[in-house]
């Protein structure tokens, strides 16, 4: 047979490069790993951040809740094994996108140093940027944008992440954006000057 004798680490050694499809997009791809309670203000300014990169002419990926525990992650649950696999799948994920060249942003409440730690390495160090959104849970709860607070003080909802289930803050983030008191553009604008700089191109 003609392919006889190859195996998977050649077809990978055939694979188009990270660098070509960056070089095609004209800008350098990272994981932008947004971490912080619900209601904190993720999604929110994710979405802010990728219409600012879109109009600056990045492309981008959101990965949030509603594309991804919806639709391939809709089998899994908030148990540990289950938080566990959640981000696991999302980090592989990322990673795809990543060697394709595009910027993504990732809106996962991951509460516990582990688990970052865990998509950190499949991700890789030198394109994984942790972002805190760093919100108390005082504000987040005022805010109770989907009413989820309330359902787990109720206890409607069980191991709700600052309520029945811990939020360990990132050590050291790369980025921490304080949101309260703040608006979302000047929330977003913090997160661009940080980031311009290691997506614009140089070759
Ligand atoms: P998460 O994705 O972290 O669960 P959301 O983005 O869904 O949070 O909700 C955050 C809420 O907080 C939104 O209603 C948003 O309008 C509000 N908010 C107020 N100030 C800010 C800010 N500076 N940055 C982000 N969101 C803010």
């Amino acid at each position: 047979m003609k392919n006889e004798g190859r195996n998977i680490y050649s077809v990978f050694d055939e694979m188009l490069p990270k660098s070509a499809k960056e070089n095609l997009l004209q800008q350098h791809a990272k994981v932008l790993w947004m971490t912080g309670l619900s209601g904190s203000g993720k999604t929110t300014i994710a979405k802010q951040l990728e219409k600012i990169l879109h109009e600056k002419g990045y492309l981008t990926q959101l990965l949030d809740g509603d594309n991804i525990r919806a639709g391939i992650n809709n089998n899994l649950g908030f148990s540990d094994a289950d938080r566990i696999e959640n981000i696991r799948r999302i980090a592989e994920i990322s990673k795809l996108f990543l060697n394709c060249g595009i910027i993504t942003i990732n809106c996962f409440v991951s509460p516990t140093e582990e688990i970052r730690r865990q998509a950190k390495e499949i991700i890789g160090e030198e394109n994984f940027i942790e972002v805190f959104i760093n919100t108390p849970l005082s504000v987040c709860e005022t805010r109770d944008v989907k009413g989820l607070y309330k359902k787990a003080r109720a206890g409607e909802i069980k191991d709700f992440t600052g309520i029945s289930a811990p939020f360990e803050a990132p050590i050291s983030p790369e980025i921490s954006v304080k949101t309260e008191n703040k608006s979302v553009e000047e929330s977003t604008e913090e997160i661009i000057n940080y980031l311009i700089p290691l997506i614009n191109y140089k070759a």
